[in-house]
């Protein structure tokens, strides 16, 4: 008792050390952290299909910074060179370099586009770097009038969107290049681009240079534990992000996977589940547009579905009942009552199905 006493007033003397701004923040409630228990995750757009990898059994020397094979293969893969390419811990870190290299605190703001991806927003906030939010319209189309009125150093596009699915059209994306040019980054996020890859930007590259391209292999290579992302732009853009990179954020055995994951072997089998996630996908969407009580079906471009229920929180606590997570994405500025369903394995979804059945066949009597 005594003891616990003593080790939480230490911690509250540390808590007034820290920074105001760190004092501010309040942590990101990610996928994992914010559940508990629970047998079927599809809550955080993983991939259930991954295959196994192999590994050396001695790390004791210091990783390369920007490992050659990794990099090689994800130009490669990409149709870029090397020096257009940056690996990274997960887009995530990519994100968190832009914003530390481009935006100079307290004084330059990104532009984002909700509903989206919350890492532009928490990464700026931990660089004291406004956020200008300027909502999508109708979830897809951005609004260019709006986006041209604000005055940012990057501004975040995620395509196909999370949590929507949505693509933005390509002819959107054009536009803000071009009012841009010379003013400010534009940074396309494709974390998902494998699931539509013909409408990636990334031929985009050659004409912008100052368009940024972000990519993971967290995704559709089912490799969110291993904490690997890419930035594709031009070579001054990535020399940039190198001056603030860590000495070595890519350990030794995560270049191995990786390269492991971008060998030929590797990019066919993840066509080949993403071929199976896109048809579990459809099929999904087929079955929830015959539930009663779903109120809207976003159309999706990735490994997840948004779906608008009558009320979110509860439809996310029936399916926890069934050892089943998804996530609530009501909090989104621009949706309501929203939940997005990550796709699963054939089982997983066969699971959920049947939660999903009984608890808006249910529902639906209740409200009748
Ligand atoms: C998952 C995700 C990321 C982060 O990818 P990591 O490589 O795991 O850091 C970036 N952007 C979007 C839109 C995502 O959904």
């Amino acid at each position: 008792m005594t003891t616990a006493n003593n080790a939480n007033s230490t911690s509250n003397s540390v808590n007034t050390l820290a920074r105001q701004l760190v004092q501010d923040i309040v942590p990101y409630a990610s996928a994992r952290s914010s559940m508990s228990g629970g047998a079927v995750w599809l809550n955080a757009n993983e991939n259930a299909l991954a295959p196994a990898y192999q590994l050396d059994d001695c790390f004791n020397r210091y990783p390369s910074c920007q490992p050659k094979a990794v990099i090689d293969a994800y130009a490669a893969y990409a149709g870029l060179t090397p020096e257009q390419v940056l690996v990274s811990r997960g887009a995530d870190e990519g994100i968190e370099l832009l914003i530390r290299s481009f935006c100079e605190p307290k004084q330059d703001s990104i532009t984002i586009c909700p509903p989206t991806y919350g890492m532009y927003a928490i990464s700026a906030e931990s660089n004291q770097t406004a956020v200008t939010k300027v909502l999508l319209k109708d979830s897809e189309r951005l609004d260019l009038p709006g986006i041209f009125a604000t005055k940012p150093k990057l501004v975040f596009i995620c395509s196909p969107n999370n949590p929507t699915g949505d693509l933005i059209p390509r002819e959107d994306i054009i536009a803000v290049l071009e009012h841009f040019t010379d003013k400010a980054l534009v940074v396309v996020d494709e974390a998902y681009i494998e699931f539509a890859p013909t409408a990636s930007v990334v031929p985009l590259l050659s004409r912008y240079p100052h368009l940024v391209v972000l990519r993971t292999l967290s995704k559709a290579f089912g490799l969110a534990g291993l904490r690997c992302g890419f930035t594709l732009a031009s070579a001054d853009i990535i020399n940039a992000l190198k001056k603030m990179i860590a000495p070595y954020p890519i350990a030794e055995p995560v270049a191995q996977i990786a390269a492991q994951a971008l060998s030929a072997k590797g990019i066919a089998q993840m066509q080949q589940s993403v071929a199976i996630i896109n048809q579990l996908r459809n099929d999904f969407s087929t079955f929830v547009s015959q539930l009663p009580g779903i109120v809207k079906i976003w159309p999706s471009n990735a490994n997840y579905v948004l779906l608008q229920v009558s009320n979110a929180a509860d439809c996310v606590q029936a399916l926890i009942g069934e050892g089943i997570l998804i996530r609530n994405q009501s909090s989104q500025l621009g949706l309501t009552e929203v939940v997005r369903v990550s796709i699963g394995n054939p089982d997983e979804m066969q699971r959920l199905q049947q939660a999903m059945l009984t608890y808006f066949s249910m529902n639906k009597r209740a409200s009748a």
